[in-house]
């Protein structure tokens, strides 16, 4: 049985809980680390969860609201960072002399941590190699898509198939334009190499959708250019469903368990 769990999600920090269950044994990785070391512990243990009870920690890319204090925190905890060789080079001056273990993966090289599957693969982002990941127990598949500026053909590809998607609406398009933001930070959220739009996430989820396609949850909220409405009633349009069957990944509160399938 495999599920996740949001610590949170938005701007000021992200962090994806995934637990994958096969009779005793049972991995859990966590997919970004963007609050501080002990926040991150405050926030896994609201969800039941001890760090040394996690196998590994994933980091899609540099940016400070997902690589955060994992380094620092998978070194106190023992665990081995899983993350691209261009994320690695472009957070050299986060690693002290007690660095973690890092171990470099790459967009499209499957590995497994326990009974979980990985599959990186790379999205237009303006970081050095950012990585999103899709991860399987064998039978239930989860796909994360979240700092991607644009759709691509390779990007829908690599989440045809998912049971659970995780999926960044970023902003409503009307509101980042007439927002307070500057023009060089607008255009930058909304270009090819910033922020998925809520019209551009439920574009991809037309895309992917299809009838095993059970739970989807909206990420990476902008608190300033969105709203849970919005966000939610824009991937609701495309399934035929309601407010309520789409998930929010909150940033304070994150999300509680989901199962990936079933
Ligand atoms: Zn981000
Ligand atoms: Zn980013």
């Amino acid at each position: 049985m495999m599920r996740f769990a949001f610590l949170g999600s938005g701007s000021e920090g992200n962090s994806l809980l995934i637990e994958a269950a096969d009779g005793t044994t049972v991995t859990r990785v966590l997919l970004d680390c963007g609050f501080g070391i002990r926040e991150t512990a405050r926030r896994l243990e609201r969800l039941g969860v001890a760090p040394d009870q996690l196998d590994a920690v994933l980091v899609t890319h540099e940016h400070g609201d997902h690589v955060g204090s994992a380094y620092a925190f998978a070194a106190r905890h023992k665990l081995p960072v899983h993350t691209s060789h261009g994320t690695w080079l472009a957070t050299s001056h986060m690693r002290g002399a007690d660095a973690a273990d890092v171990r470099v993966c790459c967009a499209d090289h499957a590995f497994e941590i326990g009974g979980l599957q990985i599959r990186p693969y790379t999205v237009p982002h303006d970081a050095r190699e950012p990585l999103q990941f899709v991860l399987s127990d064998g039978d239930a598949v989860l796909g994360v898509l979240t700092d991607a500026g644009m759709e691509t053909p390779y990007v829908t590809a690599r989440l045809a198939g998912v049971h659970a998607l995780v999926l960044e609406c970023n902003h409503d398009r009307e509101m980042l334009r007439n927002s307070a933001y500057p023009y060089s930070l607008k255009r930058r959220i909304g270009g090819d190499f910033g922020h998925l739009a809520n019209e551009v996430a439920a574009s991809i989820l037309s895309q992917v959708a299809h009838t095993q396609l059970t739970r989807v949850v909206a990420a990476h909220l902008s608190r300033q250019n969105n709203t849970r409405e919005l966000a939610a009633g824009a991937l609701a349009a495309v399934l035929g469903a309601t407010l309520d069957d789409i998930l929010i990944a909150d940033q304070d509160e994150g999300l509680n368990w989901q199962r990936v399938r079933g």
